[in-house]
This record gives structure tokens, sequence and C-alpha cells, in this order.
């Protein structure tokens, strides 16, 4: 069967080369463009990316040409790692010219008609695409990077225990920041204790996420010098009353369609749970299962609500471009 072809919208930022290594070698898909702002348009990608992962720019890639964001790429789907002061607009023409727009930012994620999705939590929200008025394309988003890994602790205890309340406080990485993000001298030898509209993500994604409003969930953002990886410290109240080891076993046993349908993205196991006390740690465990676990440990009782632990994610892995993919294996796989 031939791929499905895709282009990346945002192509030379952080979630964009994110997308671009992700997708080399990928089975069902195959980058046919690369679209970015008019600084970058007419280049080749090698010549308009500064390109910082890990592994080379995959060949196919290098000379392939930048455009503009016009709907007129030559691809079905398109992935959107844009800067969401432009994402909005941009995204809703590739919709409405029939392409399947499979998004990162956070511009559509509370249009009532479009899905937000985490494919372990809550797959059927993707029937919501047939609502929407853009002919063959539409539009799928994922969470922020930070919401994500807190969701994926929650669902299994939301299901359990019930959530009465939830607080969290994160430590995230530089790389969500963007490229070339935050100046070195602000962040060497120092914690921002601000990150623009992240608390406000994180008290209200979860709820379109889990499907109910039923706790309430207070959220503290700190920008910390780690390059790749949000910690997340939380603390949660829960309905009913639970033993440690059975949360850690609603933990471990948590498994979604993703893992059922065996898609090439899918971590084996969403969660991971560590009870080494000095676990997990962003250096050590955030590529675990492709970058697409979650680690959660520290499971230990808390004075003031009832639970305390620490969550790990990759932000442009699970938390971005590795999730985006998801969702459009998930995608395909129900349409097809
Ligand atoms: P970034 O590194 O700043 O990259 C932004 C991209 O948008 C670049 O490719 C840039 O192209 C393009 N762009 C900027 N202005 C444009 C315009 N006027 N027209 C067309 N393209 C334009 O940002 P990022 O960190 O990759 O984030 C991208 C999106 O994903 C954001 O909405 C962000 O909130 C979301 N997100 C990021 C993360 C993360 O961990 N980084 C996680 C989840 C979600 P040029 O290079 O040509 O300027």
């Amino acid at each position: 069967m031939s791929k499905i072809s895709v282009g990346i919208l945002g192509a030379t930022g952080s979630v964009g080369q994110k997308f671009i290594e992700l997708l080399q070698n990928h089975p069902d898909f195959e980058i046919t463009a690369l679209a970015a702002s008019s600084r970058s348009a007419g280049k080749t990608y090698q010549d308009a990316v500064n390109w910082f992962m890990a592994t080379p720019i995959p060949e196919h890639v290098r000379n392939m040409k930048v455009s503009t964001c016009e709907p007129n790429l030559d691809c079905k789907i398109v992935f959107s790692g844009l800067d969401a002061s432009v994402a909005g607009e941009i995204e809703t023409a590739f919709a409405k010219a029939g392409y399947i727009v499979v998004s990162n930012s956070r511009n559509h994620r509370f249009d009532a008609d479009v899905p937000l999705i985490v494919p372990e939590i809550n797959p059927e929200q993707l029937s919501l695409t047939k609502k929407q008025a853009y002919g063959k394309g539409c539009i799928i988003t994922n969470p922020n990077c930070s919401t994500i890994g807190l969701v994926m602790a929650l669902k299994p205890l939301l299901d359990n225990f019930g959530l009465e309340s939830v607080n969290v406080v994160t430590l995230q990485a530089l790389s969500g920041a963007g490229y070339p993000g935050i100046s070195s001298l602000d962040i060497i030898d120092n914690v921002l204790p601000y990150i623009k509209n992240e608390e406000e993500k994180m008290e209200t994604e979860p709820y379109k996420i889990l499907g109910t409003k039923d706790f309430k969930i207070s959220a503290t953002c700190n920008r910390v010098a780690v390059i790749d990886g949000h910690t997340e410290c939380v603390a949660v109240k829960l309905k009913n009353k639970a033993r440690k080891e059975d949360i850690i076993k609603a933990w471990q046993e948590f498994r979604g369609k993703p893992q059922e349908l065996n898609l090439p993205t899918a971590p084996l196991k969403p969660i991971h749970y560590f009870s080494e006390d000095n676990f997990p740690q962003p250096k050590l465990h955030r590529n675990l299962d492709k970058g697409m676990a979650v680690s959660i440990g520290r499971l230990r009782p808390c004075p003031i609500l009832d639970y305390k632990f620490t969550i790990l994610s990759h932000n442009t892995i699970r938390g971005a471009a590795g999730g985006a993919i998801l969702n459009a294996e998930l995608f395909i796989n129900k349409i097809s």
C-alpha cells in the first residue's frame, strides 16, 4: 500500500523539526511538503532551518523547498507546528481546502466541533470531525504539552477512584518555549515562575479531554533549565478511598485504543511507574518507549489532599509531534 502524503506547517520550529525526525521511516506517512513563514519560504530546508535534533536532517527532506503556508501543498494531511499567533487562520484555510489538519497549536482546541484528543483517553471524540463544515477537510488537535502528562496520570484515577481536586506544579523544559526560545542569560542559574497562558490551559483542557468538570484543578507553571521533558508535581484528592498499591496497579494496567490497534507510534505501556525514590528524571526517562510513555513515581500520602506523586513526559514527542502523529494514525485507522 502506498504511503499517505503529509506536509508540515511550521517545519522549521522546535515541534516542526521533531515531526521531521519522527516521520522518517514511518510505515504509513511520507513527507512531501514543508511550509513555514515568508522568512523561510523559497529556501531549501537545510538552508532555512537551524536544525537542533540529535539525528541528521533526513536525506529526502534536506533539499526540499520550503513553501509559504498556503493551502496548495502536495499532500493529504498537514501536521501543524505553527506559532499560535498565525495557526488559527492558516489551519482553517487548510481544512476548508480539504486537508486533514492535525494540530499542536492551541487556537482550535476549544472549538465545539474540534476534537481535543489523547488517543489512550478519548478516541471517541474523533467523531466530532463529522460535525465540522469543512467538507473533506477537518481539524484535529492535541493538548498542551503539560496537560498531556497530567491527564494520562489522572484518567486511571478518575475511572477507578473518582477525583475531587488536583493541584499541579510544573517544571517545564526549554524546548517547550520554541526555538530559539528563552535567552541563556534569563534561564541559566535560574527558574522562571511564569509561562504565559500555560496555567489557564492546564486548568481547562483536562475537562474537555476527560469529559467531566466534576473536579477542581489548580496549576502553577515554571520554566527550568532542562532541554526536553516536563516534570510535574501533583497532589490529588480522590472521591473514594484507595490504597497505594491499587493506584499503582491502575496506572500499570492502563491501556487504550493505540495499544489495542498496535498503532506504530503507540507506546507499549502508556504509563511506567517507578518505585525508586529519585525517579522519574528528565535526563533518564524522557525517551522511554519512543518518548511516548508517561513516567510516574514518588506516590506517597499527602497531608493536605490524599496522595502526591511526580510525573514526567517528553514535551516535543508525547506532548507535541509524537502525540499528533498518534492522533493521525488513529484517525486513518478509524476511517479506513
Ligand atoms: P517555534 O519553534 O517558534 O516554531 C514556530 C514555527 O512557526 C516556525 O516554523 C516558524 O517559521 C512558523 N511561523 C512563525 N510565524 C509564521 C507565519 N507568520 N507564517 C507561517 N509560519 C510561521 O514554536 P514551537 O515550539 O515549535 O511550537 C509550535 C506550536 O506548537 C505552538 O503553537 C506551540 O504552542 C505548540 N506546542 C509546542 C510544544 C513544545 O514543546 N515546543 C508542545 C506542544 C505544543 P519560521 O522559522 O520561518 O519563522
